[in-house]
């Protein structure tokens, strides 16, 4: 990034350079030429106006050295012959010659064919020689002539035209490379001895542009070439710049002109010399610049990058560190040449929880001695063979004692001879880790071993379901050897269907982290073979499968659910039979009952009165069965419930064991109670399934326990948890025992011992299955234990609840009115009412009938439903007694219309059924029925709701 910037900056930097260096030098041309371009110009300015002021010049003069020849030729008139004026004559003469010594060198007098000439020698001295040969002065370059009109006087002057020039042209200095002519007719002449010398000439091309000009009278500024000779004999053609300015000097004749010429290569040459070195020196100052730029802007930038990105290292750096010795809870130290620690950062204190001084004061201390010791060595290796880092693990004890882990990793340095100088290393505390990693090591030991020692099959995958690993005690059950599984796919190994199946229950196991668990079946050579096998996640990475053997299992639920299905079946229909014959021999038994019962109160002989005691007491001791049978099944059918009251435990207690105190008498058997005084007083619970359970097994044990024997009976219990209370129950007898194979059938119904005797022919088999059903329901569980001929043991347990409560709650005010004396006629005087009997049973309805009749009622009888409706309407009455079941319409609905009509509103409703359960009494109240009474109907229980509908209970 930083080289590809520099090379564009270097780039610009030079293109930048080249175009300055274009532009400099063009506008050096530029400006060259413009100054040589107004440098020639500004010379040819120069040279015509030198030309001009140097002709004008010469013209002048020469015009004057005319007027003075002319007025010296006049002067001379009259003095031509007189000899003695001759005095006069020369002084005249020799001024002239003195005034135009430049121009005139002889001045000539020519009277008649006599001619003087006078001159000045170069000691000025005046010469006058007369001249005898005829001369004709014909020369038109050389004589200017002036003829006097009055005598035959000429004075010619001999001009010396060259010097004459020289001299007024030399003093217009031209400088260095200057060149003079002068043109005279056909011809141009250098001016100055040297240049005359020298063969200096006009070009033919100069001469040819000039001449006309010249010729016409007109100036003109040329360029053109001069030819000069030189030293060598060689032409040399000088390009120069040409100034020409034409003039006549009467008497004269012919045209003259001064010509300027400047070599244009000198002229030039001295801007050149002039300028060059400024160019020079500019250009070199660019180059300079530009180099200087270029280099500097290429270090500065190199620089500033190189410095921004140390910079940023650093920071970067040292950010990093700060982070890291705070994230990782860790510190610096340094080391000095005697491996020493001399510094060490303030962390220190949150790591080790010493200050920087008590660190370093202490030392090595902090480390523990084990550690030290291979640390040293470790070190010293390292500095030996001049290692440049050192990293190692160390375990330190902190300040408050406990010890923590710490990685450490150290640089070292050493001097030119590779002595070691000093060290900086970081120490960071990494407990939890170490921690975490030998926990890992250890639970990786503890489940190797654990699977090493299941008897299942255990295979190990990744998390697409490649083979790992295996933990396999007996390859029976597998399809091939266990290894050649490893690195295959799961569906590689196991055959279709299954193969499938298993890969997506350990996928499904792996993304829902939640045991999955398949089975399938296997043709192994040792037969057919149900396999079970769970799959769930080992860790991140890899997926365990447990597989296990349930081919044994697998059959035996087989068959167990055939049974199950048979028992269950069997069971149902069994209960549903028992249910509906109890209920239909109870019908008739009521009848049977009732009759008997009002058949004792009939006047009897003492035979007669003995065969109804029978009868009563075989149709006492068959309704028992028969509710016993009707409980069963209920209980079969799960619709019993507990009632739940609170209750003073020990009295109720006692009632029970009273019912068989006459029994005891008779059989001679010493009846202990023995209740434990951890008991509470008040309890709540069902009292009467209690009851029941224990009538049934006491009962049992007095029954089969022959005279003389014992019964005792124990309770006891403990609180559980807040206010519950375990009760246990122990009925231990000395009595005739059960056989160990009969034991565990007993709670079955109809099921006894198998000994035949009279004891067993009076029970139905049901009691111990009702105690044991009524026992399970009360939250406990019932155990027997017996050996024949000693006597048995029979334990349970049920649940309870400690009450704080008072309260009785409990059937004492019917017991208060059972008690109560009453003499049967009495109760229609004492109690007048108008009743209707509803009951579509012959029997029970002439029973109910024969009641009243002996109560004192004479009372209306209808046999259904709709027929009680209709009487309601017909008569007022106080009370129905109706019963729940009849045809057409049915006690109930009979009791809802009653109560819905304005007559029936105030008649009260007795219902009479033979079910006992709750949610009969439910639904009588429900339909309206203001009481009902269980059958078999007492007299005592017809008394009371008479009484009762009088408001004497209220
Ligand atoms: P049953 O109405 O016939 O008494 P149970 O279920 O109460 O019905 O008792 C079943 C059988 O268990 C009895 O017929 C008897 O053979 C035996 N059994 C019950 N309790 C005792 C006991 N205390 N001692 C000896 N045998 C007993």
């Amino acid at each position: 990034m930083r080289s590809k910037d520099n090379f564009k900056r270097f780039h610009v930097l030079t293109l930048m350079s080249v175009a300055s260096i274009i532009l400099i030098f063009s506008l050096g041309y530029l400006f060259y030429n413009t100054l040589s371009k107004n440098l020639l110009g500004s010379s040819r300015q120069f040279l015509g106006k030198q030309v001009e002021i140097a002709s004008n010049e010469v013209q002048r003069r020469f015009n004057t050295l005319y007027e003075d020849l002319t007025y010296y030729t006049a002067s001379l008139e009259g003095f031509y012959d007189v000899s003695n004026k001759e005095k006069v004559r020369s002084s005249r003469t020799r001024q002239l010659l003195n005034s135009y010594g430049d121009l005139v060198d002889t001045l000539f007098v020519k009277v008649d064919d006599k001619t003087w000439a006078y001159y000045l020698r170069d000691n000025n001295y005046f010469e006058k020689v007369q001249i005898e040969e005829d001369r004709t002065f014909s020369d038109p370059r050389r004589f200017i002539k002036v003829k006097s009109d009055l005598d035959p006087i000429m004075v010619i002057a001999a001009v010396n035209l060259d010097g004459f020039l020289d001299h007024y042209t030399s003093n217009h200095y031209l400088g260095e490379g200057g060149y003079k002519f002068y043109l005279y007719g056909e011809n141009a002449y250098p001016l100055g001895e040297k240049d005359r010398s020298s063969g200096l000439s006009l070009s033919p091309n100069l001469w040819g542009e000039m001449q006309n000009e010249y010729l016409g009278g007109l100036r003109g500024v040329y360029e053109g070439d001069i030819i000069r000779i030189a030293e060598d004999g060689e032409k040399e053609r000088l390009k120069t710049i040409v100034a020409q300015y034409p003039f006549s000097l009467f008497p004269l004749e012919g045209k003259f002109a001064i010509v300027f010429a400047q070599d244009q290569k000198i002229i030039i040459s001295r801007l050149y010399n002039t300028y060059f070195l400024l160019f020079a020196g500019l250009f070199a100052l660019l180059i300079l610049v530009i180099y200087l730029l270029i280099k500097h802007g290429i270090s500065i930038d190199d620089k500033h990058v190189e410095l921004e990105k140390k910079s940023l290292e650093i920071n970067r750096l040292f950010e990093q560190q700060t982070m890291l010795l705070q994230e990782t809870n860790g510190f610096v130290y340094y080391h000095d040449a005697s491996g020493k620690v001399n510094n060490v950062s303030e962390n220190v204190t949150s790591v080790l929880g010493f200050t920087v001084e008590e660190f370093l004061e202490n030392n090595k201390s902090q480390i523990v001695d084990r550690d030290l010791e291979k640390l040293q060595e470790k070190a010293r290796k390292a500095i030996d063979s001049r290692n440049d880092y050192l990293s190692f693990e160390v375990s330190f004890v902190k300040k408050d004692g406990t010890i923590i882990r710490a990685k450490n990793f150290e640089r070292l340095f050493y001097d030119q001879e590779g002595q070691f100088l000093s060290s900086v290393g970081i120490c960071t505390d990494i407990t939890e880790k170490y921690l975490a990693e030998r926990e890992l090591i250890k639970s990786e030991n503890r489940l190797r071993s654990v699977l090493n020692s299941l008897p299942d099959i255990i295979f190990i995958y990744d998390n697409q379901g490649v083979y790992l690993d295996y933990y396999v005690q007996e390859t029976d059950m597998l399809i091939g050897a266990p290894e050649l599984s490893l690195g295959r796919h799961i569906k590689d190994i196991i055959p279709p269907p299954y193969g499938e199946k298993m890969e997506n229950a350990l996928i499904r196991a792996s993304k829902t982290s939640k045991v999955q668990t398949e089975q399938m079946t296997l043709d192994l050579p040792s037969g057919k073979k149900f396999l079970e096998i769970r799959f769930f996640k080992l860790d991140d990475e890899r997926m365990i499968s447990v597989g296990r053997d349930v081919t044994e299992q697998k059959l035996w639920e087989k068959g167990l659910k055939e049974a199950m299905e048979v028992a269950e079946g069997a069971n149902r229909a069994k209960s549903e039979f028992l249910a509906s014959m109890s209920h239909e021999i109870r019908t008739p038994m009521n009848g049977l009952l009732g009759m008997i019962g009002l058949l004792e109160y009939t006047t009897l002989d003492e035979e007669q009165e003995s065969i109804v005691k029978v009868i009563k007491d075989s149709g006492e001791s068959l309704l028992v069965i028969i509710k016993d049978i009707l409980d069963y099944s209920k209980i079969e059918e799960g619709k019993l419930e507990l009632e739940l009251s609170n209750s003073k435990f020990r009295e109720e207690l006692n009632k029970v064991i009273n019912i068989f105190s006459g029994m005891v008498v008779g059989k001679e058997l010493s009846l202990n109670l023995n209740i434990s005084p951890i008991i509470p007083q008040w309890l709540i619970l069902d009292n009467e399934k209690l009851s029941q359970i224990l009538f049934n097994i006491i009962g049992n044990a007095v029954k089969f326990t022959p005279k003389g024997g014992d019964v005792s009976i124990k309770v006891s219990g403990e609180p559980i948890l807040d206010k519950n209370f375990m009760l246990y129950f122990n009925v231990k007898d000395t009595g005739v025992g059960i056989p160990k194979s009969k034991i565990d059938q007993l709670i079955n119904p109809f099921t006894q011992a198998g000994r035949g005797t009279a004891e067993e022919k009076s029970g139905s088999g049901l009691g111990l299955a009702i105690a044991n059903k009524l026992i399970e329901l009360m939250g406990g569980s019932l155990q027997i234990e017996s050996e024949v001929g000693k006597g048995s043991e029979f334990s349970f347990t049920i649940f309870s609840r400690i009450s704080d409560s008072e309260e009785i709650v409990g059937q004492d005010e019917y017991e208060k009115y059972a008690r109560e004396e009453y003499k049967l006629s009495h109760i229609s005087d004492k109690f007048p009412k108008e009743i209707l009997l509803a009951e579509d049973n012959d029997i029970n309805l002439k029973f109910m009938k024969l009641l009243m009749k002996q109560l004192g009622y004479s009372v209306d009888a209808v046999s259904t439903g709709e027929e009680a409706v209709k009487a309601v309407r017909q008569k007022r009455y106080d009370m129905i007694f109706m019963d729940y079941q009849m045809p057409v319409m049915d006690g109930l609905e009979a009791s809802r219309e009653i109560k819905k009509m304005k007559e029936g509103k105030s008649v009260r409703i007795i219902g009479l059924s033979a079910n006992v359960f709750k949610e009969d009494i439910e639904r009588a109240f429900e339909a309206g029925m203001d009481d009902y009474l269980t059958k078999p109907i007492k007299i005592q229980d017809v008394v009371m709701k008479i009484k009762e509908s009088s408001g004497m209970n209220v």
